[in-house]
């Protein structure tokens, strides 16, 4: 009935931001070596470096920190957290990890084996790196529709099921231990994945008698764009597309840090008691007991309490149009970004909003320090500086495959005047874009540069 849309929750405790100068932030990002990681996040106004374990908890899940019980093994808290978890994805056996790449390292130690090949519609960074470390190959298979920033594609995270079937017959089953989908696919511009992918790709996998596993971190955004824009879905609950993608699969990874809105934690689940013994086994070696896994009682009662507030639909109403919002106004603006916005974050094109910028002179850097700079904000450069290779030997500097800078929205931390603010500093930043520098690498490590680098504008 009214178009603004509301922040469906009241603030109840606030944290002050410290104002800075941009004569400040010159000096203050002169001392971090150009590199945004290396900023200490009290000199930035607006931080959406990640939208990974920095949402506020709720009053409820607050309370639940209080009533956790720290027992070690039996703790009510883990029946709490392993119900909850039950309720939303019903997969029978949960296995609480300290965060996402935990569940990764112990799903492929059990699963994979060198040699094997794991094909996911876009692998993120700490699952390929986790399924690589296991020997295996972390084959990416997302939809050409991915590769076009701006059309209206609604699905642009599904996975290309032509390229799966190819990938059955070019390896075969026996080499391909369990198939993966990322939803929302993160490394794919937070797009969101189709139930008709999903049913699809779930098809397939049955055919080669293949398990299919969800990188389930943001699910439930999923779950909403399909409600939203897949043809029969709009008086389905998301709690029910939830519980009819987890359907069509035999079990997850989780990130408890995105959706379930908790700043520590996730979790593993599966169908399979045996590979749920396997798993627990491993977990023992290095998590902790299986009704603990590495985090505290209070962290599972809070997750617990988030994975019910995740599926509200008040709360993903305005989460998923607070991001859409902020893409809207600056494409209005006419700054290039990848389109439609996805679930978490705004990329912007780096290629085209500095286009006398080649990428080996950072234009994702140059766009994120301008941010920073300008107003304040931090965001994350995901271009070659982080994809990029450099050859020790010659000194030589190859291109990352795109060059985006990456807006991450912190889940219920900021209002919709910190949003318009930001839309003002990136317009700001694109009217003055003939300014931006072209920046070097001073120093780097061998690996995970982006980490650790220094760099410096070149004049
Ligand atoms: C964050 C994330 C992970 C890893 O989770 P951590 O909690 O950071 O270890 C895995 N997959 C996706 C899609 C993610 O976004």
């Amino acid at each position: 009935m009214f178009k603004t849309i509301i922040e469906p929750f009241r603030i109840k405790v606030v944290e002050q931001i410290k104002m800075t100068t941009p004569e400040q932030r010159q000096e203050m990002i002169r001392a971090a070596g150009y590199n945004i990681f290396a900023l200490h996040s009290d000199d930035v106004i607006i931080d959406l470096l990640t939208d990974s374990g920095t949402g506020a908890m709720s009053a409820n899940q607050w309370g639940g920190v209080m009533r956790g019980d720290e027992s070690y093994a039996g703790s009510p808290s883990y029946f709490h957290f392993r119900d909850s978890v039950q309720d939303i994805m019903g997969f029978e056996y949960v296995i609480p990890t300290h965060q996402g790449r935990a569940a990764e390292r112990i799903l492929f130690s059990v699963m994979c084996k060198p040699g094997d090949v794991v094909p996911n519609n876009s692998h993120f960074d700490t699952t390929r790196a986790n399924v690589e470390f296991r020997g295996a190959i972390a084959l990416d298979l997302p939809s050409a529709e991915l590769a076009d920033m701006d059309s209206d594609f609604p699905f642009k995270g599904d996975m290309d099921v032509a390229a799966l079937r190819a990938a059955f017959a070019e390896f075969g089953a026996a080499r391909i231990p369990l198939v993966m989908l990322t939803v929302t696919n993160n490394s794919g511009g937070g797009q969101p994945v189709s139930m008709a992918n999903v049913r699809e790709v779930a098809a397939v996998c049955r055919e080669f008698d293949t398990p299919l596993y969800l990188d389930a971190c943001r699910i439930t955004e999923n779950a909403y764009f399909i409600k939203q824009r897949e043809p029969g879905y709009a008086d389905v609950t998301v709690r029910e597309i939830v519980a009819e993608m987890c359907a069509l699969t035999q079990g997850c990874t989780m990130s408890a840090k995105k959706d379930a809105i908790v700043n520590m934690g996730g979790f593993l689940a599966t169908r399979d008691p045996e590979l749920a013994r396997e798993e627990q086994n491993l977990l023992i070696l290095t998590e902790g007991f299986p009704t603990y896994g590495g985090l505290s009682g209070r962290d599972l009662e809070a997750l617990a309490i988030g994975m019910q507030e995740a599926v509200d639909e008040h709360y993903l109403h305005y989460r998923i149009a607070s991001t859409r919002y902020i893409g809207q106004h600056l494409r209005d603006a006419g700054v290039p970004l990848l389109w439609p916005t996805g679930g978490h974050a705004i990329y912007l094109d780096a290629k085209r909003f500095a286009p006398h910028l080649a990428p080996t002179q950072f234009p994702g850097v140059s766009v994120a320090i301008a941010l920073y700079l300008l107003g304040g904000v931090r965001a994350c450069e995901i271009g070659t500086l982080m994809f990029g290779r450099h050859d020790a030997e010659t000194g030589e500097e190859t291109a990352g495959p795109r060059e985006l800078v990456r807006l991450a929205i912190p889940r219920r931390v900021y209002t919709q005047s910190h949003m318009d603010y930001v839309i003002e500093v990136v317009i700001k930043a694109f009217e003055n874009r003939d300014d931006l520098p072209a920046y070097r690498i001073v120093e780097q490590a061998p690996f995970l540069r982006h980490f650790s680098a220094k760099l410096e504008p070149v004049s």
